[in-house]
C-alpha cells in the first residue's frame, strides 16, 4: 500500500515538471501588419529575438511588426578585424620581432604551459 501512494508520488512529480517547463514559459504577442493591411499577431518566447519581419499568412507580403522594430540595415563600412586593429597599433616588422623574442622566451621555458614550466624548473635544481 505504501509502495504504490510512494510510486503514485513520483509519477505525479515528474509529469508535473514536464507541464511546467512547457505551459510556464513567457511569452509574448508580437503584432504584424503586412502592406495590405492585414494584421496578425505571432506568440513568442520572450526570450526569443524578435523578427522585423514576418510573412503574411494571408498573401504572403513581408509584413511589418507595429511594435516599432526596424529591419537591420547592413553595415556599408566592413567590420574591423582582429588582425587590421593589431596591424594600427603594431607594423609587421614588430610583430615579427615580438614573435621571435616570445618564441625564445618559449623555448627557454619562461612562458608557455605550466608543464614545461615546472619541467623546466626540475631541470634547473638537478644542474
Ligand atoms: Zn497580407
Amino acid at each position: 500500500m505504501a509502495e504504490r501512494t510512494l510510486r503514485g508520488a513520483r509519477l505525479g512529480g515528474q509529469s508535473f515538471e514536464d507541464e511546467r517547463g512547457i505551459e510556464f514559459a513567457a511569452r509574448q504577442q508580437v503584432g504584424y501588419e503586412c502592406p495590405q493591411g492585414h494584421g496578425f499577431e505571432i506568440t513568442m518566447s520572450v526570450e526569443a529575438d524578435v523578427p522585423a519581419i514576418w510573412e503574411c499568412p494571408r498573401c504572403g507580403a513581408e509584413a511589418l511588426s507595429t511594435s516599432g522594430i526596424q529591419p537591420e540595415v547592413k553595415a556599408e563600412k566592413p567590420a574591423r578585424t582582429h588582425w587590421d586593429m593589431l596591424l594600427e597599433r603594431r607594423s609587421e616588422k614588430e610583430l615579427e620581432d615580438i614573435l621571435k623574442e616570445r618564441l625564445e622566451l618559449l623555448r627557454n621555458g619562461e612562458i608557455g604551459p605550466a608543464h614545461l614550466h615546472r619541467a623546466n624548473q626540475k631541470k634547473r635544481k638537478a644542474s
